[in-house]
């Protein structure tokens, strides 16, 4: 894949969109700017309608990019595989009210700048919506120790004693012990 198609230079402006629409497929396409690290390069298809100043468009997405874990902070790999529909409208016809009702029929919003639709920047957009809230690198990542630092999925630290006894057990530890020291 050449390298010069960039994040706004790769698209196609809303003029030269023939009437009967446009459709392709891409494969090996990465560049989805610097804060996404890419792991399996994207492929997909990507079809545009004219409706008048908005456009339709529908697409597939599959690759992977790689995460940094919340809970354990080791990177991972998140396979994005998905399709999408939305509409794109020119971002200077932005409309509160319109938007509303728009969300109201569960349809995806998004916006063009300049007469131009960049399709790095649009396949960007559905990967971030694909990120989860909260990384895990598995459903039952068991973090770090807060103590030494170690990844616990590796193994168990030494610290581990400690951090199991609660305020009750050393509270049941001086009782035992006041006990001992009025029996005797
Ligand atoms: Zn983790
Ligand atoms: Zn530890």
């Amino acid at each position: 894949m050449e390298k010069d198609r960039s994040l706004t230079s790769w698209g196609v402006s809303v003029e030269d969109i023939p009437p009967e629409g446009l459709s392709f497929t891409f494969e090996e396409f990465s560049d989805l700017g610097e804060d996404i690290v890419v792991s399996k390069p994207f492929s997909g298809a990507l079809s545009l309608n004219k409706r008048g100043i908005e456009v339709k468009v529908t697409g597939t997405l599959k690759g992977a990019i790689v995460l940094i874990c919340d809970r354990c902070l080791a990177e991972y790999e998140f396979p994005i595989d998905l399709s999408f529909n939305l509409i794109l409208r020119p971002r200077s016809s932005l409309n509160i009210e319109e938007t509303k009702e728009l969300s109201l029929e569960e349809l995806d919003v998004s916006f063009y700048d300049d007469d131009f639709i960049a399709f790095a920047e649009l396949l960007r957009e559905e990967v971030m919506l694909a990120i989860p809230y909260k990384t895990l690198c598995r459903e039952d990542c068991k973090g770090i120790c807060q103590v030494c630092g170690k990844n616990l999925n590796e193994g168990p630290c030494n610290c581990r004693v400690f951090k199991k006894s609660s305020p009750f057990a050393i509270l049941k530890d001086l009782l035992s012990t006041s006990k001992e020291m009025e029996g005797g």
